[in-house]
């Protein structure tokens, strides 16, 4: 996996029609479609994009939403969050820090101790076991 930031030419031939239309289209994949929200495996979850590592097993849980749930991200400046207003709602939309992927948003209805939802969708992210 290329550790760089990829050109839109490149995600469009590498990704699915869904993973490019999530990260770079700001699309929802729908709930209890994805491939990684019943998932329990030991290991981390990278950007598709990019590749950066930004969430591990450890800090997964079922939020029952349908869609992969985290209550902290592997490092706070692996993600960036940004004010979207779009929907009629006021949310926080979170993005990879390095390649701009669109991840899902951040809410703040998630368990102790963070407080905090980091509902990502499954088309947003490449799931690695441990060494990988
Ligand atoms: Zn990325």
């Amino acid at each position: 996996m290329a550790e760089k930031v990829p050109t839109r030419e490149e995600l469009l031939s590498r990704l699915t029609p869904e993973q490019f239309h999530c990260t770079q289209e700001k699309g929802t994949e729908r709930a209890f479609t994805g491939r990684y929200y019943l998932h329990h495996e030991k290991g981390l979850y990278a950007c598709v994009c990019c590749g950066q590592a930004l969430f591990s097993s450890e800090t997964k849980y079922e939020s029952g939403s349908g869609w992969p749930s985290f209550w902290l991200p592997l490092a706070g400046d692996r993600i960036a969050t940004h004010r979207d207003t779009t929907l009629g709602m006021i949310r926080t939309e979170i993005t990879c820090a390095r390649c701009g992927a669109h991840l899902g948003h951040v809410f703040e209805d998630g368990p102790a101790p963070s407080g905090l939802r980091y509902c990502v969708n499954s088309a947003s992210l490449d799931f690695r076991q441990p060494g990988e």
